[in-house]
């Protein structure tokens, strides 16, 4: 089923080996409720519980790609949700930041992540417009809720040559892919349109 699913996104547009890989690797029925798990590897957003949702394996598969991870990046994800973006994150060889402002999905994934021995991964509860001041800079930022506009602190966290990946947009959202160039500038790059849930300032406790 995984191998479908790879061969699914490959026909829409995914092109990156790596990041195929990574899919094709990570399982992804153990990130999703039981009552979901036999439509695990459709190419669908699932509710996680506490309305947020598993994100669409495309929307994976292409913010990963737009990443361009190296083996070794310091690569900081905004919205932990289910951890299964996190998984692939690890699985391309990045050393795996993740923030949740949701205190029960927070403890949830993380003791998930634990049982499936994803050692490269490091889960925050924090509210992510802040960023992760205290492990700065990132190789990668990647934001998986949509943003009204684009926080000045994960631009901050961003080293020399970085790039961030964030959906801007309050109904639905564009795909912008923004670098850290090395005269420290940034420079932009405007995608496709998606639909995220909404990205929230604050933390949510249980
Ligand atoms: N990457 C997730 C997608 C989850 S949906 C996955 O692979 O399953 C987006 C998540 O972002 C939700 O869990 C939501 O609670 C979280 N979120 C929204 N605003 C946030 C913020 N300011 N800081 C941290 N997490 C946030």
């Amino acid at each position: 089923m995984r191998k479908q699913l790879v061969e699914a996104l490959r026909q829409r547009g995914i092109s990156d080996d790596a990041v195929l890989a990574a899919i094709g690797a990570v399982p992804r029925h153990f990130f999703l409720d039981k009552a979901f798990e036999e439509h695990a590897y459709e190419d669908k957003p699932f509710p996680i519980g506490n309305k947020q949702t598993i994100s669409q394996p495309f929307t994976v598969a292409y913010q990963s790609a737009l990443l361009e991870i190296r083996p070794g990046d310091r690569v900081l994800e905004i919205g932990t949700g289910s951890g299964y973006q996190a998984a692939i994150l690890a699985a391309l060889g990045a050393q795996v930041f993740t923030v949740e402002r949701q205190e029960m999905l927070f403890h949830k994934t993380q003791d998930l992540l634990a049982r499936l021995k994803f050692k490269t991964i490091r889960c925050f509860f924090r509210d992510g417009m802040l960023g992760l001041p205290e492990h700065a800079p990132f190789n990668k930022i990647v934001v998986t809720a949509g943003a009204i506009n684009v926080p000045e602190s994960l631009l901050e966290q961003l080293a020399p040559m970085g790039i961030l990946v964030i959906p801007v947009g309050k109904e639905e959202q564009q795909m912008m892919r923004i670098w850290r160039t090395e005269r420290n500038t940034f420079k932009t790059e405007s995608l496709d349109i998606f639909r995220f849930v909404p990205f929230l300032g604050g933390v949510e406790r249980k």
